[in-house]
């Protein structure tokens, strides 16, 4: 069976594995070891060196421009004052990567196989059978 963009998507919101849905894209009573492929559908999770890079850019946009710019922006509009903005600015720079880091990852896949939904394994299968 074919996985479309929509299922894709909504498996990589939804922190599950791209290919099947399941929630194993991380082991099993660890929070941050990501495994190296699906255990249910064998989807390559982490396929060589730098693949860690993708869910690092996303955790670090999410970080950098949706908390310690505004935090920034509401400090040199007046609505906090200095201390307060280094307080929150630092807290949210160490706490929200690692609070981000499952999430990352589920849409970092998801926005990998929305443009390539073609490398998934059951779309590979889809695909030598279209061509028999
Ligand atoms: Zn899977």
């Amino acid at each position: 069976m074919k996985i479309g963009r929509g299922r894709i998507l909504a498996n990589g919101l939804a922190c599950r594995c791209p290919g099947c849905g399941g929630r194993t894209l991380f082991e099993k009573g660890r929070l941050l070891k990501v495994n190296a492929s699906c255990p249910v559908c064998g989807l390559r999770i982490e396929r060589g060196d730098g693949e860690f890079l993708g869910p690092l850019v996303i955790n670090y946009g999410l970080t950098a421009f949706g908390i310690v710019v505004p935090v920034i922006v509401l400090y040199a509009a007046g609505r906090l004052g200095g201390a307060a903005t280094l307080l929150i600015a630092f807290a949210a720079s160490l706490a929200a990567p690692l609070l981000l880091y499952r999430l990352s990852w589920g849409w970092w896949l998801a926005l990998y196989y929305l443009f390539l939904p073609g490398n998934l394994p059951a779309n590979l299968e889809g695909r030598a059978e279209d061509d028999m």
